[in-house]
C-alpha cells in the first residue's frame, strides 16, 4: 500500500480544505436532534451539494464527483479537521444510497438520489422493533399486497433523527408463512408524513427529541418504491448493514480530528504531573492513528477488488470503543464543566464534548451491538465454534 498521495489526491484534498475554510460556520450550528438544528442543517447539506461537495464518491451524473476511496477518506479527514457540521443526511447517504446503487431500478437511483445529495429529502432507518434487534429476522411488521403496491403495518422503534425525517426504509414480513424468519421479507421506502404513520419521539439521556418509534397503520407504498425483489428483503438489508458498521458509518477522519483537539485540551488544560490521564490522551491519539491505517488497508483491498466482509465487525468494536474512550478522556480533562450541555453560556467547546459523550455511550449498541460483532468475529473470522442457539 503507497501512502503518498498522488497528483490528483492532493489536488483534490487541497480543493477540499480550501472550500471547508472558507463555508464551515464560525459557531457550531445548533444540534441536529432538536427541531431549530435539524432545519439548519439540512439548509447545510443543501450548502454542500451546491458545489458537489454533499456526496463526493457518487458518480457526477448524481451529484457527486466520482471520488475514489481514498479521495473520500481524505475529505471526510478534512471535513471532521474544519470542524465542519455532523451530517443530517448520513443514513440516506451511508445506507440507503448504496443499497439503491447495488439493488435499486435506474428510475428509483434517479428520483431517489437528488433529493438525498441535496437534504431535501431526510432519511431514517426503520429496521429495529421491539421484539426484533439484535435478532432482526424475529421483525412482525407486515406489507400485504394491495392493488399497484403495499400496506404497512406494524411497530418500528429506535429510529434516529425520524422525529423530523421525511421517508423511511425498512424490511417488511411480506410472507408470514414463509418456513424461514429469514425468508418472505420485503425491503421497502415509505413517508414518514402519511396520516397512517405516527411518529413519536422517544426521549434520550440529553432530552434532545430526534429519535423516535413508528406506528404505522396500512401506510400504502406504491410497487415502485420496492428495492429488490419482494421477498427477498434480507439479502438487500445485509448489503446495507455492511455499509453500516464497515467503512462509510464512521470514518477516521473523525476520531483522528477528536484526537487532535483532545490533545490540544490536554496541553491547554490539563495537570502535567497527571501522567495516567496523559497515558489515556496518547492510547486515544495512538487509537484514532491505528484505525486510520487499518481503514486505509481496507480501502487498498476493496480498491484491488476484494470485499469487506465480517471485518466490519472489527470495525464496529473498534470505532465505538474508541470513540466512548476519547470522550471519557475528555470529560475527565475538563472536570465539572465538561458536562455543560451545548445551550450553557459556559459549556466548553459549545459542549461538544458532553454531547458527543452521551452519544458516543450508544456506540456500542447501534448499527448492530458489539455482542453481536463479537460473536460474528468470533464465529467467521476466527473460525471458533458457534454459539449455542434456542
Ligand atoms: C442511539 C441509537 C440509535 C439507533 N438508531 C437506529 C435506527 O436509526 N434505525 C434502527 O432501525 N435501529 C436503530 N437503533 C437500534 C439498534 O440497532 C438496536 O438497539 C440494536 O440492534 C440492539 O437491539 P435491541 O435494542 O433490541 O437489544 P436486544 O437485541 O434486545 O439486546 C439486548 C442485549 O442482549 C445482547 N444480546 C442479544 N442477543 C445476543 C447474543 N446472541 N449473544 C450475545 N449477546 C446478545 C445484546 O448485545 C444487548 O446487549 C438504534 C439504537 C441506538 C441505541
Amino acid at each position: 500500500m503507497d501512502l503518498d498521495a498522488s497528483d490528483a489526491d492532493a489536488a483534490f484534498r487541497a480543493e477540499a480544505r480550501a472550500w471547508l475554510a472558507a463555508h464551515v460556520p464560525a459557531t457550531p450550528l445548533p444540534s441536529l436532534e432538536t427541531r431549530e438544528g435539524f432545519a439548519a442543517h439540512r439548509a447545510w447539506e443543501a450548502q454542500l451539494a451546491a458545489d458537489r461537495w454533499s456526496v463526493v464518491s457518487w458518480p457526477a451524473r448524481y451529484g457527486g464527483r466520482d471520488a475514489t476511496l481514498f479521495q473520500w477518506l481524505a475529505f471526510e479527514e478534512e471535513y471532521y479537521a474544519a470542524g465542519a457540521p455532523g451530517r443530517v443526511s448520513q443514513n440516506g447517504i451511508n445506507l440507503l444510497a448504496p443499497t439503491l446503487f447495488e439493488h435499486g431500478t435506474p428510475d428509483q437511483r434517479a428520483r431517489v438520489l437528488g433529493p438525498m445529495a441535496t437534504g431535501e429529502a431526510i432519511w431514517a432507518q426503520a429496521w429495529s422493533e421491539p421484539e426484533a434487534g439484535s435478532d432482526l429476522a424475529a421483525l412482525r411488521s407486515t406489507a400485504v399486497r394491495t392493488d399497484g403496491g403495499w400496506l404497512l403495518r406494524g411497530q418500528k422503534t429506535w429510529s434516529s433523527r425520524a422525529a423530523f425525517a421525511d421517508r423511511a426504509f425498512g424490511l417488511f414480513r411480506s410472507e408470514p408463512g414463509a418456513p424461514r424468519p429469514h425468508q418472505g421479507l420485503t425491503y421497502l421506502m415509505f413517508p414518514l408524513d402519511a396520516p397512517e404513520a405516527t411518529v413519536r419521539p422517544i426521549g434520550r439521556l440529553d432530552g434532545k427529541p430526534a429519535f423516535a418509534e413508528l406506528f404505522l397503520d396500512d401506510v400504502f407504498v406504491p410497487d415502485e418504491d420496492v428495492i429488490g425483489e419482494p421477498g427477498q428483503g434480507w439479502r438487500v438489508a445485509m448489503s446495507t448493514a455492511g455499509n453500516e458498521r464497515g467503512l462509510t458509518l464512521r470514518s477516521p477522519g473523525r476520531f483522528t480530528a477528536a484526537a487532535d483537539r483532545l490533545t490540544a485540551l490536554w496541553r491547554e488544560s490539563a495537570d502535567p504531573t497527571d501522567t495516567a490521564l496523559r497515558d489515556r490522551v496518547a492510547d486515544a491519539v495512538i487509537g484514532a492513528r491505528a484505525y486510520q491505517l487499518f481503514t486505509y488497508v481496507n480501502a487498498s483491498r476493496i480498491a484491488a477488488g476484494g470485499t469487506l466482509g465480517a471485518e466490519s465487525s472489527l470495525n464496529k468494536v473498534f470505532w465505538s470503543e474508541l470513540d466512548l474512550a476519547l470522550h471519557e478522556t475528555a470529560l475527565d480533562l475538563l472536570g465539572p464543566y465538561g458536562a455543560l450541555a451545548d445551550d450553557a453560556d459556559d459549556a466548553p467547546a459549545h459542549g461538544s464534548w458532553a454531547e458527543g459523550y452521551t452519544f458516543s455511550l450508544a456506540g456500542p449498541l447501534y448499527a448492530g451491538t458489539n455482542e453481536i460483532q463479537r460473536n460474528i468475529i468470533a464465529e467467521r473470522l476466527l473460525g471458533l465454534p458457534k454459539e449455542a442457539r434456542a
